[in-house]
């Protein structure tokens, strides 16, 4: 059978959820028992996101291969299956770059170099490429990143209109949109979806099925318009009611209205009877909590919906596991601010100077009142400096990444990294193997002696001070296999202090939560039951 292509775009504003709608189609074929790879097209001209600042794009997500991606490639690990890789997203500045490499190596033979056919063919490449992998997919969705309209988005869906053309039997197009309703008339308007459709019939393309975005539910006779003035098949016309409590709910919405048989239908796609008890059971412990958790994140980019994206869905798979509900308290690290009353404490990952005072300042917290902590990356890092200076007496110990002249570098660069030039995509990213040391708390809770974690950062903990350190009861629980790069780090005295050099949030699921998020979240909860713990100061000086 030959693979099967849905394209997914977006059209009347953005924020709509495109990617975790794609995500949430992704995971009800995958309920079938129909294999899927999913594939996001960026239209901007950076390179990768990597460069960007988490307040333009959010967070980075990084795939096994090192890729730095779009952070809906974070939706689509925690949704489905799909194969996760450098094949898995392109921007358009990527397209560029091969096809310029291309021109200036001659293979062109002469020929003026164009959007039409040398970029579109470009992206018909990476189409090719994502449906090629291993595991081989029966489906692979496309998503079209940004809004119908856009000057960029351009050839990317001509791209896709001459790849349906080409494969006209194995592709279907899924246009997600919005329907607003307006208060002051009392009804909800469909004239932007109507406008949006129109933009993508003048380009060629008629969707198969249309997502309409809403916060009230679609009445049969707004559907019916709907149908009728987009030039979509009534039965293509669904609505995506805005979810009550918890994202993972979209799969199963749409599910009930019959989604996935009628994607199964176009493509002629014969799957098993869906199979969602995985979801359904995961989802109830989502809807009946069981009690609470606070745990309150320190950080620098908090005012940022997704800037922290894998981090806060990693910290409510833990509390999913742990079947309650969980209150994320928001700290920006650079503000003063009662951190006081929550029942752990994480420090997530991060870059330069700013903040780092109110994150030390809660890692000293944590680690003298027997409080739960976290560290992520950069976590890892104020976590030694903090334990260097206060236990060690090191009191101008840091990271040379924000005082290059400390006399303790106890963070420091790899000497590999000294004499890098360009910034993008040269950190030590993605994937390395880890050995964790015996009857250590990294140990207990992974369950194995090996891991695989991903890994975005410059700076490693200094071995020359790992004996001082170790002589104080910090243990170094994790190394780089085959290596001496210090992974983890944990404090046996205290409950559960422990950071890591690496990202584990990217590798979390819903329903397979990432053990150390699953163990942090149960120890807060434990712990909060003979609680004692001081209370912070009113407010953290910095
Ligand atoms: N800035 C730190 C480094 O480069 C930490 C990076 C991170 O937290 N991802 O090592």
């Amino acid at each position: 059978m030959s693979t099967k292509y849905i394209f997914v775009t977006g059209g009347v504003v953005s924020s709509l959820g495109k990617g975790l709608t794609a995500a949430s189609i992704g995971q009800l074929l995958e309920s079938r028992g129909i294999p899927i790879a999913m594939l996001k097209f960026d239209p901007y001209l950076n390179i990768d996101p990597g460069t960007m600042n988490p307040f333009q794009h959010g967070e980075v997500y990084v795939t096994d291969d090192g890729a730095e991606t779009d952070l809906d490639l974070g939706h689509y690990y925690r949704y489905t299956h799909s194969p996760l890789s450098r094949l898995s997203n392109a921007t358009t500045g990527q397209i560029y770059d091969a096809v310029i490499k291309r021109e200036r190596r001659g293979d062109y033979l002469g020929k003026t170099v164009q959007v039409i056919p040398h970029v579109t063919d470009e992206i018909k490449a990476r189409i090719l490429a994502c449906a090629q992998q291993e595991p081989t997919p029966q489906v692979v969705l496309v998503e079209i990143g940004g809004t119908v309209g856009d000057i960029e988005s351009l050839p990317f869906l001509e791209a896709i209109r001459q790849f349906r053309y080409e494969h006209s039997k194995d592709c279907i197009n899924i246009h997600l949109t919005f329907v607003p309703y307006l208060k002051a008339a009392g009804e909800l308007k469909t004239k932007p979806t109507q406008y949006s459709a129109q933009v993508l019939r003048s380009i060629g393309i008629i969707p198969d099925i249309l997502l309409c975005r809403c916060e009230q539910a679609l009445s049969e006779e707004i559907k019916d318009k709907i149908s009728l003035f987009c030039n979509v098949p009534r039965e293509g016309v669904f609505d995506e009611q805005d979810v009550a409590c918890s994202i993972y709910e979209v799969p199963m919405q749409l599910h009930r209205q019959g989604l996935d048989d009628m994607v199964c239908k176009l493509l002629h796609l014969q799957g098993k009877e869906p199979d969602l008890s995985h979801w359904e059971k995961m989802l109830k412990n989502i809807l009946h909590p069981q009690g609470k958790v606070v745990i309150g994140v320190v950080g620098k980019y908090m005012d940022h919906q997704d800037a922290y994206k894998s981090v806060l869905e990693a910290l409510h798979h833990g509390a999913i596991a742990a079947g309650v509900s969980i209150e994320i308290r928001r700290f920006e690290s650079d503000r003063n601010a009662d951190m006081s009353g929550c029942d752990g404490y994480l420090v997530p990952g991060g870059f330069g100077g700013r903040g780092w005072e109110g994150k030390l300042a809660i890692a000293k917290h944590c680690r003298t009142h027997n409080i739960p902590y976290l560290g992520l990356c950069l976590g890892m890092q104020v976590m030694i400096v903090e334990f260097a200076r206060n236990v060690l007496g090191l009191e101008l110990a840091h990271s040379t990444e924000v005082d290059l002249n400390t006399p303790d570098p106890i963070i420091s660069m790899l000497s590999e990294q000294k004499n890098i030039q360009n910034l993008g995509g040269t950190m030590r990213l993605g994937a390395y193997p880890c050995e964790l040391k015996p009857g250590t708390l990294a140990a207990e809770v992974y369950g194995k002696r090996l891991i695989s974690e991903r890994h975005r950062h410059r700076y490693e903990f200094n071995n020359s001070y790992k004996k001082a350190m170790e002589d104080k009861g910090m243990v170094f629980s994790g190394t780089l296999e085959h290596g001496n790069l210090c992974e983890i780090a944990e404090i046996p005295s205290h409950p559960w202090m422990l950071g890591v050099q690496f990202h584990p949030e990217f590798k979390s699921r819903p329903f397979d939560p990432h053990p150390l998020f699953r163990d942090f979240i149960q120890t807060c909860l434990n712990l909060k039951k003979g609680k004692s713990w001081g209370a912070l100061p009113q407010s953290i000086t910095v």
